[in-house]
């Protein structure tokens, strides 16, 4: 038993969702443990299209709810981390006899800028391609465009960001560690994990709660030996990234004649990121990969657009993922619900267990707080909710003052280029002072490993953010990956067993 320690809450699952949860409940006095089997992030939640979005989609499946929540959520999650999230204008262009009436797209604008929240964000306007800089990488055919307001999130870090303030805050954080069994004993939740490295423990918790995204029906049969469990639909989602296509920071919006959308938006400065698919999967998540039908489906649907075609040998990089979505038995995997269900499970006397099921990043801080409404049902309420207008760690400077920390960032240390100090603003806001420390030269910052990552930040990310391996370093904490070359890659590997072995022996 790892020690006499009964937590209130055991969370299964280090994406969004659990991390969202386990620092909201820590925050209102709960004591909390997290298990992730793998790394932060490491399912769901580093492979979305990083939006911060109402879902202008979602209006035609009548989601009212959740667009409603999702837009109300832009502004104050870009206050909590302006750093890794700040908004975005989105230009979506149509032609007369397009995929949706011009009036219909202009009244969902309409919806979207009034269902609620939107202070900051400017609202829709119209433009003329002819003359507005967004249509010249566009095919001439696209005249008339509108423009409207969402936000952009760095997915991976706003994962790893929630699960470090909640470890600041006292919630015991386990990374690389699988929960294999839980069961109810004596009034309390037995769960047994195993660490990456083999060892085995024992926890004790008055509740479990189940967020393991697409795994979450797994934990349920797999975990806690039930059967017959089937209540999410996996839809696998990918993404293709090719050289920058475009050099105006707005990102855009494209209709597909299958009804679909898609989006090419600006991505870590040299890149243009397209997504996504739709596809029912029913593979290992862990597993996932694009499939040579969805490049090629995502090369032509871009390519209907932009003047000059995007090939398949253009692709750079590209990623996958699976939606957990609640199924709610809808024919297409694109109309299933996007919504998110919580339930609660135990009778009175019973250890309770809370499932979750779906959830966007968008919403998972309203998720928490939902799910911290049942907590507080089934175990007694403690605190209020408290996230909204807190900080996620590197956060804690007013929104729009991003410029303001690059330049403070590049006064303390002259040395750094430009590029450099706006990613680590980007990536750690306020903590890029605290990562760099006392150096007063490059040299100050330790061995180069390509790209614009040095050893101070990989000794960061290794002490502060659970980094292990260079995936961890290259496409989760950072996307580096995106600038390093494969031996230079191979190189940080080496050097990450180096720093490995070297604390084993103590
Ligand atoms: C293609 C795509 C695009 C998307 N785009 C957007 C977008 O633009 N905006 C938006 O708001 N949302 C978007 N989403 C939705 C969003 O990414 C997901 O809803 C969200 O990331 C789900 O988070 P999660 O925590 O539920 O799941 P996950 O991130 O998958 O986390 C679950 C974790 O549980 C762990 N786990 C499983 N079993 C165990 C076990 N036994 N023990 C310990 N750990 C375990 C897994 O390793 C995993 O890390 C998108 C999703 C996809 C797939």
């Amino acid at each position: 038993m790892s020690g006499e320690t009964i937590h209130d809450l055991f969370v299964i699952g280090g994406g969004i969702n659990g991390c969202g949860i386990a620092r909201d409940a820590i925050g209102r006095g709960y004591s909390v443990a997290l298990a992730e089997m793998n790394d932060f992030a490491s399912g769901t939640s580093s492979a979305a299209t990083k939006l911060i979005h109402g879902g202008l989609r979602y209006l035609e499946h009548y989601e009212f709810r959740l667009v409603r929540e999702a837009l109300m959520e832009r502004e104050v999650l870009w206050s909590m981390a302006p750093h890794i999230i700040w908004p975005m204008r989105f230009v979506l262009p149509f032609q007369k006899g397009g995929v949706r009436p011009a009036w219909l797209v202009r009244l969902g604008l309409f919806l979207y800028d009034h269902l609620g929240g939107r202070k900051l964000l400017p609202p829709t306007r119209s433009l003329d391609l002819r003359h507005d800089p967004a249509g010249k990488p566009l095919k001439p055919l696209f005249a008339r465009a509108f423009e409207y307001s969402d936000g952009w999130v760095d997915d991976a870090r706003l994962v790893v960001l929630n699960a470090r303030d909640a470890a600041n805050r006292g919630a015991l954080i386990l990374n690389r560690t699988q929960v294999i069994s839980a069961r109810r004993d004596d009034g309390l939740w037995l769960i047994r994990t195993r660490s990456s490295s083999g060892d085995v423990s024992d926890h004790r918790a008055r509740m479990l709660v189940n967020a393991a995204g697409p795994w979450v029906d797994n934990v349920i049969s797999g975990v806690l030996g039930r059967n017959n469990v089937h209540n999410v639909r996996l839809v696998q989602g990918s993404h293709i990234v090719v050289k920058r296509k475009f050099a105006d920071p707005r990102a855009y919006f494209f209709q597909n004649p299958d009804g679909r959308i898609i989006f090419a938006i600006p991505y870590e400065r040299d890149f243009t990121l397209i997504g996504t698919t739709d596809r029912d999967y029913t593979g290992d998540p862990r597993t996932v990969e694009i499939t040579g039908d969805e490049m090629t489906y995502l090369c032509k649907a871009a390519s209907e657009y932009f003047a000059e075609p995007v090939r398949p040998e253009d692709i750079v990089w590209t990623y996958s993922g699976v939606r957990p979505l609640f199924d709610d038995g809808a024919s297409k995997a694109q109309e299933a619900t996007r919504d998110y269900v919580l339930k609660t499970e135990g009778d009175a006397g019973q250890a309770p267990l809370l499932n979750v099921f779906g959830g966007k990043l968008t919403t998972y801080r309203r998720l928490a707080e939902h799910a911290l409404e049942k907590i507080g049902e089934a175990l007694g309420s403690k605190g209020r909710p408290w996230t909204a207008g807190s900080h996620l760690p590197g956060g804690d400077f007013p929104t729009g003052a991003y410029d303001d920390e690059v330049r403070v960032l590049i006064a303390h240390y002259p040395f750094l280029n430009r590029r450099h100090a706006e990613r680590l603003i980007r990536c750690y806001g306020t903590d890029a002072k605290t990562l760099l420390g006392e150096a007063t030269d490059e040299a100050g910052l330790g061995r180069h490993f390509g790209g614009t990552l040095f050893e101070a930040e990989v000794r960061w990310l290794m002490e502060h953010e659970w980094a292990r391996t260079a995936q961890d370093i290259l496409w989760r904490r950072t996307k580096q990956g995106l600038f390093l070359t494969r031996e230079e890659a191979a190189a940080l590997e080496e050097y990450l067993e180096g720093v490995g072995e070297r604390l084993k022996a103590g």
